[in-house]
């Protein structure tokens, strides 16, 4: 497209990770005309540095039916995807170190079972059984047998493929520098005009939504050299729900995943206030340290690379899914802060469906970004569908 042309489309999706890219193939499939939207690499952003652990969670019901809904919409996408998304349904041990933690697993193994979640306790011995490179002792835990492994940019690119196999249009290597009242504008003069946009910019969101209540919260990882059969299952310390649910400390939780590859992912910490991209070696040692207290041979694995990465944290951990209040046009996608690989699908299958008033699989509302200010509310014009 030349500088300084317009298009029209039904959907402008502004930014390629994940979740703009499920939301440009939803919208895509769902019959609409869509222009996808990034300004460097599709699958790049939080996208690329995610974790890619497809994990049902449970800190509300709004968090459990938005993550339930999406990891069935990846088993029913996997048989698809390409080899290069590496997905494995590896389950998650939820890791109790201790009999409070052992309580906080039984709890869990309640939520799950009464709304139809495989799950099973495990005893301290058959926790060693599973997964022999944890350390010895540890109460026992809970396996979350659905959950599920995947590589985050591979399965991004896919996505945006797809969409643009049904018709849709990307425009990759632009940036878009206005995004209000039915109009995109790109870097270089290209106006996209189309009744409805979403912003689907991750933890950029706020570039055309100043007030918006996401902050950059920061996370590193760690991968090591191939040891296949190291670990088996995505492994996770119940402490980590302390860690993740603290909204001012930083800190880090023994998060550990088996790639496809053989090779450990190592995670993870969580950071306010520091938005610098280059790593924290105060943090990062506090996070292998912590990944050692759990699995002491992790110590001695040769690790190869190390990186950071930006979630978007909303105050209530829950994503911003639907109309900007005062702009009837402009959608937005993001705020998935640790879960937006989980999430992506069914962020996707809800913007899609609302746009062409499909009923959605589950209650919406705890996710409308009014939420956040009832003077937004107010302003907000009443929806049409496409
Ligand atoms: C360390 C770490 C571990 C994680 N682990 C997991 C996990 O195990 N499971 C899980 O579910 N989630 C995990 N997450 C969270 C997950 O990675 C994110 O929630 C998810 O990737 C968000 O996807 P997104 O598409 O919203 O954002 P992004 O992937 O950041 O994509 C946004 C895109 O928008 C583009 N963009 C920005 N501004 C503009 C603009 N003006 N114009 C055009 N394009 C623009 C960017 O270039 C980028 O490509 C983790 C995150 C981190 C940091």
């Amino acid at each position: 497209m030349s500088d300084s042309a317009q298009e029209s489309y039904d959907v402008v999706v502004a930014g390629g990770g994940i979740v703009g890219a499920a939301c440009a193939l939803a919208c895509t499939q769902a019959g609409l005309r869509v222009a996808l939207v990034e300004r460097e690499i599709l699958g790049g952003g939080a996208t690329a540095a995610g974790m890619g652990h497809i994990v049902v969670m449970d800190d509300s019901e709004a968090q459990f039916s938005l993550t339930r809904r999406s990891q069935q919409l990846w088993q029913a996408l996997s048989p698809s995807l390409p080899p290069n998304a590496e997905y494995e349904n590896r389950g998650t041990i939820w890791v109790a170190a201790d009999d409070n933690e052992l309580a906080e697993a039984a709890r869990k193994h309640a939520f799950l079972d009464a709304r139809g979640v495989p799950s099973r306790l495990l005893s301290s011995r058959e926790l060693a059984a599973l997964e022999p490179n944890l350390r010895p002792g540890l109460a026992g835990g809970l396996l979350a047998i659905d959950d599920a492994v995947v590589y985050p940019p591979a399965v991004a690119l896919h996505l945006a493929r797809q969409a643009q196999s049904l018709g849709a249009t990307l425009l990759v290597g632009h940036s878009v520098t206005h995004l209000a009242d039915g109009e995109a504008r790109l870097d270089g003069g290209t106006v996209l005009r189309a009744p409805r946009l979403v912003n689907a910019t991750g933890a950029d969101a706020s570039f055309c939504s100043p007030d918006l209540p996401v902050k950059k919260r920061k996370g590193h990882l760690a991968i090591t050299d191939r040891y296949p059969g190291f670990v088996h299952h995505q492994l996770v310390e119940l402490g980590y729900l302390k860690s993740a649910h603290s909204l001012t400390t930083d800190s880090v939780a023994f998060n550990v995943q088996p790639r496809k590859t053989g090779q450990v992912l190592i995670g993870s910490s969580r950071q306010y206030g520091n938005e610098e991209a280059t790593v924290d070696q105060a943090m990062l040692s506090a996070m292998l340290q912590r990944a050692a207290l759990y699995m002491p041979a992790i110590a001695s694995l040769n690790v190869l690379r190390v990186w950071t990465g930006f979630r978007a944290a909303t105050p209530d951990k829950l994503p911003l899914i639907g109309p900007v209040p005062g702009d009837p046009t402009l959608w937005l996608a993001t705020g998935h802060e640790g879960l937006g690989i989980t999430t992506a699908l069914a962020t996707a299958e809800l913007i899609a469906g609302l746009l062409t008033g499909s009923e959605p699989a589950f209650a919406p509302e705890p996710y409308r970004p009014d939420r956040f200010s009832p003077a937004f509310a107010q302003k907000t014009a009443p929806q049409e569908q496409l």
